[in-house]
């Protein structure tokens, strides 16, 4: 499409002027819209173009567009973000999901483009027996997607983050470059958990470890508090199961706790104390994709479609117990959402490596997540949650926690800067020598 034909409704004169060599450059209404919208359903800010690349020399093309003329830049994989993380307001989306797929293994290693979701990286090795270390809850989630943010899961406590299991990336940085970078290099440990701000990751090369056949996953479920977190501090530590998360379940005004425990082989509860349990034995990939079920039901009932205002935050080991009790005792279902969740796990600090990801000191830091479903059509309802994820965030960071990026959470440029920490000075400088134009980093508000 030339600039100025029908159908072109592009923003300004400048991104009429965009093309690249193999892909499509989109500025119709729908594509536009689309790319204005994000799982968060919260922050909408509308690209001029987005851009499905057929190549690397499409990213490449594309970004030199927009560092020749001042534009934002987003990547966008699947487009699961809260708050419109992988949203380039008045700029370029780079669509990751249209690259060509890339889907190989190489011994004990995949090798896959950055589009490809967690669960069609399964359908590659699960057949060869062999499985990625960490997954995340949800398997739709696009490998990039998650890599800039860490991507944490129940195995976390003995494997780390999806970022600390990455041998290789392939990364278009924002000068244009096509770069390779491995452990040891300064560009793969600042887009691991980098947020997005130093490049697009275009191929993953993902270490693998034997893929058990099956899973047997205990739900234990605890009245007292203390109890439930006294033996997920047991079982993280000693590292009996090999998947350990937990849900604090609201039901008519109160709370339950639910230790969610997994093992591939055989595992003891007997000095464990919960009230009662459920057991159930699958194959490993259905307890991968437990969510498949819940999301077709959140689907067919609309929620799926709502806002989700949705908070993750690190918490020390010390105020854990502390923080959680006062939160729960002052959520009311309707801080929630009808079809919102609580979660909370640690996680053995000593396993994780990743330099940009920011968690409190101390051997063990907790996750918690509030993930709250808002109301369509109901602004002020949606920013009353943003804001009571505002002030847990405040009363975290006061007391030594940090954030899990991916929240519905208005960050200040110095919200950043005290997330990052001591890590915020080289991430800084790798920006300046990979993204000396600043384009990426709009929908972090870190522009
Ligand atoms: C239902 C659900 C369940 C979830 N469960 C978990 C979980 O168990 N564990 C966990 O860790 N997280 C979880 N998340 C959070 C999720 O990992 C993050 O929101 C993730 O960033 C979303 O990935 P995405 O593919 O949708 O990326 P997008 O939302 O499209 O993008 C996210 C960010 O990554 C950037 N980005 C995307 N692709 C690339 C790329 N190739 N190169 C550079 N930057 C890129 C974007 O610009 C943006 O900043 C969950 C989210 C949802 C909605």
């Amino acid at each position: 499409m030339q600039p100025g034909q029908p159908g072109d409704h592009g923003s300004g004169p400048i991104i009429a002027w965009l093309s690249v060599p193999d892909g499509e450059v989109d500025r119709t209404d729908c594509a536009l819209a689309a790319a204005a919208q994000d799982f968060g359903h919260l922050v909408h800010s509308r690209p001029a173009a987005v851009v499905r690349p057929a190549s690397l020399a499409d990213v490449s093309a594309a970004i030199t567009f927009a560092t020749e003329h001042g534009l934002p830049v987003s990547a966008r994989g699947a487009g699961h973000s809260p708050f419109g993380q992988e949203q380039a307001e008045g700029g370029i989306v780079l669509d990751v999901r249209s690259l060509p797929p890339i889907r190989e293994v190489d011994g004990t290693e995949a090798i896959v483009d950055a589009g490809a979701r967690w669960r069609e990286v399964l359908d590659l090795t699960l057949p060869l027996g062999l499985t990625p270390p960490v997954l995340t809850d949800y398997l739709e989630l696009t490998v990039g997607g998650t890599l800039v943010v860490g991507g944490i899961g129940g195995a976390a406590p003995h494997h780390g983050t999806q970022t600390d299991n990455v041998t290789e990336l392939e990364v278009v940085t924002g000068t244009g470059e096509v770069r390779t970078c491995r452990p040891g290099d300064d560009l793969f440990d600042a887009v691991r958990g980098g947020l997005g701000l130093c490049g697009v990751i275009t191929r993953v090369k993902l270490r693998l470890v034997p893929a058990p056949p099956t899973a047997r996953r205990w739900k234990l479920y605890y009245r007292s508090l203390p109890a439930f977190l006294a033996d997920q501090r047991t079982v993280v530590r000693d590292g009996r199961f090999d998947y350990v998360e937990g849900q604090l379940i609201l039901d008519e005004g109160d709370w339950t706790h639910m230790l969610e425990a997994v093992t591939y082989s055989t595992a003891s509860l007997d000095d464990l104390r919960f009230d009662r349990m459920e057991v159930e034995d699958t194959t490993y990939f259905d307890f991968l994709n437990r969510m498949e079920e819940g999301e077709a039901a959140l689907r067919a009932e609309g929620s799926w479609f709502h806002p989700h205002p949705w908070l993750n935050v690190f918490l020390p080991d010390e105020v854990a117990g502390g923080v959680v009790a006062e939160t729960l005792a002052k959520t009311r279902r309707e801080d929630l959402g009808g079809s919102g969740l609580v979660m909370l796990y640690p996680v053995r600090a000593s396993a994780l490596h990743t330099p940009l990801l920011r968690v409190p000191d101390g051997t063990l830091v907790w996750l918690f997540s509030l993930l709250r479903t808002g109301k369509p059509a109901d602004p002020m309802e949606n920013a009353r949650l943003t804001e009571l994820n505002l002030q847990l965030y405040r009363q975290a960071k006061a007391l030594g926690g940090t954030v899990y990026p991916s929240n519905a959470l208005p960050m200040s440029p110095a919200d950043w800067a005290e997330q990052f920490g001591p890590a915020w000075e080289s991430l800084e400088q790798a920006r300046r020598q990979y993204d000396p134009h600043r384009i990426f980093g709009a929908g972090q508000g870190l522009r």
